[in-house]
């Protein structure tokens, strides 16, 4: 009989995103048969990396310095700023090297029968840094999803009066496709291609 430490793991496990039962069973076995050090090695790097890692207060992105790289690098482009969803999106957009300006990260799309609104998509935070750093472009690099739409819109409606150019990625992107399964090259392509996201 597997004890309630088992179930435990292989609970935790199973919050990972795509990982089931199954699956979570057999890493859970896998984890209690490896050599111990080796499993204590990932447990202990685990800890570590939830530990260091927080959200930038200027621009959200998750951070093991604060402010973030990012922030800290007065070589970039202040004047052009880049909106995604999460950390992940913008790592990705910085392998294209097609960009050098600074992040926003909004953590959330908007979806209001979800109840994540304003503060979920830290839109208080994008004000404080709008207000801050003023930019000549806004680049919404969010996936055209329904809840990537209706965000785009929302921003767009916001800012349009303060901000001089609001573009959006061409639809190199799969509808509907999340941006981490977006090719460096499809991700390049639709940076060039980026056009007027005013309706
Ligand atoms: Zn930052």
């Amino acid at each position: 009989m597997l004890s309630g430490s088992f179930e435990e793991l292989k609970q935790g496990l199973k919050k990972l995103p795509g990982i089931g039962e199954k699956t979570a069973t057999r890493l859970a076995m896998y984890l209690i048969r490896m050599e111990r050090k080796d499993a204590e090695t990932i447990g202990e790097a685990i800890i570590k990396a939830v530990n260091s890692y927080s959200n930038c207060p200027v621009c959200n992105i998750l951070t093991d310095t604060e402010p973030c790289v990012f922030c800290q690098d007065t070589q970039r482009e202040q004047q052009i700023l880049c909106v995604v969803e999460d950390t992940q999106d913008a790592y990705l957009i910085e392998d294209t090297h097609e960009f050098k300006g600074r992040y926003f990260i909004l953590g959330n799309l908007l979806s209001p029968m979800d109840g994540i609104g304003l503060d979920e998509i830290n839109y208080p935070l994008l004000q404080d840094f709008l207000a801050a750093n003023p930019v000549e472009e806004l680049i919404l690099a969010i996936s055209p999803s329904v809840e990537g739409e209706s965000t785009i819109n929302f921003l767009v409606n916001q800012l349009a009066d303060n901000v001089k150019t609001i573009t959006r990625l061409s639809t190199g992107l799969p509808f509907g496709g999340d941006m981490e399964y977006a090719t460096s090259r499809t991700l390049t392509t639709a940076f060039k291609r980026r056009y007027s996201a005013y309706k």
